[in-house]
Order: structure tokens, then C-alpha cells, then sequence
């Protein structure tokens, strides 16, 4: 079903606009600088909309300092207390995160709502299986798919009673099959934009898999409206992933599009740091660039060729490809640097265009 859209910031969310990659910070909240820094590195990867927990009236207190600070939409991240959401909101909150059933009582969950809606913020409704409310899982029989969605559509169609119409659901599962089929019974019944997610996915290697498996499927099939990837550690790491997954499927085209080769027994250079540092070194850029680094004359000089920019190595060397020419061979032990050279100059030509 289309979504409706909504507005974070200067973000659209819903209603066909391109799907926008989010993350959270997990520095303390209270620390001004550290997390205008965190926000400032996730900012240069290409994130859209930062989230921010708010869990105290402190930490209320540096969100809108941190807001003054920088220029990313910020999202506060609110549990139990009501009134730490309404004055993130007059903080600067560009959205408010919540779980209406830890909030409490209805005259609580009002004030949010009429608040948001006279500052125009948007609420999102994150239902997380880990904590349904006991009535649906009783009806249900535990955290089901059924039970995520009755959840999600109960909030909001009260918070819609008491007047919210700027709303974003999330129904978050641990388990990846179960949040394919929650995201897909809700948008057959549902024209709220869906943030979409895999709660807890773990650390770098597993929740890359579970996030790119569940999310890989929903978004091919047209479901999704905004994104994060939920990783135990580097939250930098969530951006560099979620975009990923948006590139695979040709949903954004923004920044390096990186072809490597797994290496095998003919490679004769040192390859896989030297296409990790490639990476990394790249991963500023916003120009939509596809980088090759090839280990061989195999497949090399094809990838190489069809690349913006690339390398084909050889014996301690490679041979510098630039839209599909050779343009000269050099020494192992300046691919990196030569190679990141050629792509940052596109890349500036890129921007000036
Ligand atoms: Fe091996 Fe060459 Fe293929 Fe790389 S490109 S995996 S080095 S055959």
C-alpha cells in the first residue's frame, strides 16, 4: 500500500520519496561532544536521521544543546516518562520515538500527541516483541507476527483518536522471518509510513546478515519507507550497511559502489588490505562511483574496465583502469594512494557538475 508521508527535519519520510538510512548514537547523552561528534561521523557516511536516547531530564537538556549543534534531523528516543517527550519537543526534536505501551495512562500519551501535532512532529510507534503489551500476548499467544501487528495498530489508532495524523510505525523482531511477515501483514492493512528494522541483530557480522536478509526482502517487494540497521558496535557501521543495502537494490545510488574479487591462489599482491583501506578511504564520498580492485588478470581487467576507476593487479603490481582505459601500471605498494587519488578527483568533478 502507498504510505502517507511525513516530514522529519528536512527528511521526507512515505509516499514514494526515497527510502532514508537512520542510526542512533551510543554515546551518553549528557556528553555534548561526544555525541555531536558521533553525530558529525555518521553525518559524513550519508546518514539522514540520527536518533538520540533521551532517558532523563539531563540528558533532555544536552539533546537540544546537541541540536543547536549540528544540522541532521535528531529523533528522541523516549520510554516511560511522558514528560521528557514533551520537552525534547520543545528541545528542537525533530521526531519522537515511543512506545505508547510504556508511557502509561491516556492523559499522558494526549499530551504527547497534542503537543507534537501543534509543533507538527512526527511520532514514530516502535513495537518491539520483546515488549507487547500482556493483553495481545495473551490473545495472541506470545510475540507473533499477529501480536506485533494488533500492537502497532492499536497504538495508532489510538494516538489517531486523540488527534495524531504525522505517524511512522515500527514493529521490530529479533527473528528475521518473523519481521518479514509482520512488515508485510501491516502494509496490507496500513498507509503509515514503516520504519524498518531487525531489533537486536548483533554484532557486526550477524546483524549485517539478519539486517540485509530482512530487510532485502521487504524493500524488493516495495515495503519500507525509512531504515536502520541495528548493529552491536560502531553505529558508523549502521549507515555503511543500510546504504549498502539500498545500493544493491539500486534504491540509492549514493557514494562508492566497491567491486572486489574474493582472491584466490593467483593472486600476487597483498589484496585484501588493500581493498579494505580502498574502502574506508572512500567512504566520504558521496558521488555515485563504482571502484574496482581485482586481484588478477582473470576477471581484473573486465571488472577493472567496466569501473569509473579500478585496478587489475599482476606480480607486485596493477594496471590503473579509468572509464574503461588503461592508464598506466603501477607499483603494489602505491595502489592505494593512486587509486584513491583517481577517485576523489571524479568524485570532485562529480560534485561541480
Ligand atoms: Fe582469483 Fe583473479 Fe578471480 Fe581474484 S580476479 S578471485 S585473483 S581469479
Amino acid at each position: 500500500m502507498k504510505t502517507r508521508r511525513v516530514r522529519v527535519g528536512n527528511v521526507p519520510i512515505g509516499g514514494g520519496t526515497s527510502v532514508s538510512v537512520q542510526s542512533m548514537t551510543n554515546t551518553n547523552t549528557t556528553d555534548i561532544s561526544a555525541t555531536r561528534e558521533q553525530i558529525r561521523r555518521l553525518e559524513n557516511v550519508g546518514c539522514d536521521i540520527v536518533r538520540i536516547a533521551v532517558p532523563s531530564h539531563d540528558s533532555v537538556k544536552t539533546f537540544g544543546e546537541i541540536k543547536k549543534q549540528v544540522s541532521i534531523p535528531l529523533v528522541a528516543d523516549i520510554h516511560f516518562d511522558y514528560t521528557l517527550a514533551l520537552a525534547a519537543m520543545d528541545a528542537g526534536a525533530d521526531k519522537i520515538r515511543i512506545n505508547p505501551g510504556n508511557i502509561g495512562k491516556s492523559a499522558h500519551l494526549r499530551a504527547i500527541v497534542e503537543k507534537a501535532v501543534g509543533c507538527k512532529i512526527p511520532i514514530r510507534i516502535g513495537v518491539n516483541s520483546g515488549s507487547i503489551e500482556k493483553s495481545i500476548l495473551l490473545a495472541e499467544g506470545g510475540p507473533t507476527v499477529s501480536a506485533l501487528v494488533a500492537s502497532a495498530l492499536k497504538h495508532a489508532t489510538l494516538l489517531q483518536d486523540m488527534g495524531a495524523t504525522d505517524l511512522v510505525l515500527s514493529l521490530k523482531s529479533s527473528d528475521v522471518i518473523n519481521t518479514v511477515n509482520a512488515y508485510r501483514k501491516i502494509s496490507k492493512q496500513s498507509d503509515l509510513p514503516l520504519h524498518l528494522g531487525v531489533t537486536e541483530a548483533g554484532t557486526r557480522r550477524t546483524g549485517t546478515i539478519k539486517s540485509s536478509v530482512a530487510l532485502g526482502i521487504l524493500l524488493a517487494e516495495g515495503i519500507g519507507d525509512t531504515l536502520r540497521v541495528s548493529l552491536t558496535g560502531d553505529p558508523v557501521e549502521e549507515v555503511n550497511v543500510g546504504l549498502q543495502i539500498l545500493r544493491s537494490l539500486r534504491l540509492r545510488s549514493r557514494g562508492i559502489n566497491l567491486i572486489s574479487c574474493p582472491t584466490c591462489g593467483r593472486t600476487q599482491v597483498d589484496m585484501v588490505p588493500i581493498a579494505e583501506q580502498v574502502e574506508q578511504r572512500l567512504s566520504h564520498l558521496t558521488a555515485p562511483l563504482t571502484v574496482a580492485v581485482m586481484g588478477c588478470e582473470v576477471n581484473g581487467p573486465g571488472e577493472a574496465r567496466e569501473a569509473d576507476v579500478g585496478v587489475a593487479c599482476g606480480r607486485q603490481s596493477a594496471l590503473l583502469f579509468k572509464k574503461g582505459e588503461v592508464v598506466r601500471k603501477i607499483k603494489e605498494q602505491d595502489i592505494v594512494e593512486q587509486l584513491v587519488e583517481e577517485a576523489e578527483a571524479m568524485a570532485e568533478l562529480w560534485e561541480r557538475q
